[in-house]
């Protein structure tokens, strides 16, 4: 088999999810990711090891990891906020471990009530846990840049911010760094400096995410520009879920859908059936009321005089 020119992380089921009023059930979470993973998809962001009382979504987040962990076929991920949730998610067994930071000192502040500096001492810790629990086969730990491209709180955020949190997670011990337009104010421009920049800082060996919104509609021209600076590795979210908390109705994370297919007619492989990847809309039009739920390709349908089934 053909191995994927560009690695999909499908984080639907946790970015997608956390800000959604509704409770959607374990059974149909475990759904998801099993759609997700049948259509070729090799890593979900399954959840968040947040307490219940804070985010109730995901109160069922080690029901759902142990059940993505049953399947083969799909690394099983999860973010955590602190060394705390860390603990849960290695006695868990994720995979992977998403570790978040805002370069934004007042969004920091805001989403996890530290200061970016106390929040670094966290990110060791949590690396500290990592290396002590023993396991034969290690979670991969991913630092992620929150704010990387912009907050709703302070705006445009300084590019030196932005690059000395890289640094400090790559000097801290990350595996990868991911860099978040968590508010989706990234423009191709900025994208394109900014991942040269941080790769220049952290040096080609280390692997670098991008985690893209399309918030005011610049999502897959991000994605783009991602690529032309030689990103080969996004997130992004199944039907576009997971809308911003301060913008009401506005758009969710970059569409998976669109995002391979775009990837796949600029002739690069993702190794994801398009037409089953498809498929998760149903799962999630039973759960999910329908404008959270968007997609050029589920509105237009996919073109079948131009697309052949990867
Ligand atoms: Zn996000």
């Amino acid at each position: 088999m053909r191995d994927a020119d560009v690695h999909i992380c499908e984080c639907g089921p946790r970015d997608g999810l956390q800000n959604l009023a509704v409770f959607v059930p374990t059974e149909a979470k475990c759904a998801l990711i099993d759609a997700i993973a049948a259509a070729g998809v090799k890593e979900v962001d399954a959840g968040s090891f947040v307490p219940p009382r804070v985010v109730p979504q995901f109160a069922d987040v080690e029901a759902v990891t142990a059940h993505s962990l049953g399947r083969r076929d799909i690394v099983t991920g999860a973010l955590v906020p602190n060394a705390r949730g860390a603990e849960r998610a290695i006695a868990a067994g994720v995979q992977a471990i998403y570790f978040v930071i805002s370069a934004s000192e007042t969004h920091n502040l805001a989403n996890v009530r530290r200061s970016v500096s106390e929040q670094l001492d966290g990110f060791r810790a949590v690396r500290a846990a990592i290396d002590a629990s023993g396991r034969a086969a290690r979670p991969h730990l991913m630092g992620a840049v929150a704010t990387a491209f912009g907050c709703s709180l302070e705006g445009r955020v300084a590019e030196a911010a932005v690059r000395r949190l890289a640094i400090a997670f790559a000097e801290s011990g990350a595996d990868e760094i991911g860099l978040a337009d968590t508010v989706g104010y990234g423009n191709p421009a900025l994208i394109k400096t900014l991942v040269e920049a941080v790769r220049s800082d952290v040096g080609p060996a280390m692997p670098l995410r991008l985690h893209l919104h399309d918030t005011l509609g610049l999502g897959l021209a991000n994605a783009y520009a991602g690529l032309e600076a030689g990103i080969r590795r996004f997130d992004a979210a199944v039907s576009g879920l997971g809308g911003c908390p301060f913008a009401p109705g506005a758009r969710g994370n970059v569409v998976t859908e669109d995002l391979v297919f775009m990837l796949e007619e600029l002739g690069m492989h993702t190794g994801i059936d398009l037409n089953r990847l498809m498929a998760t809309r149903e799962i999630l039009a039973r759960q999910i009321p329908a404008e959270h739920l968007t997609g050029h390709l589920h509105e237009a349908g996919i073109p079948k005089s131009l697309w052949r089934a990867a």
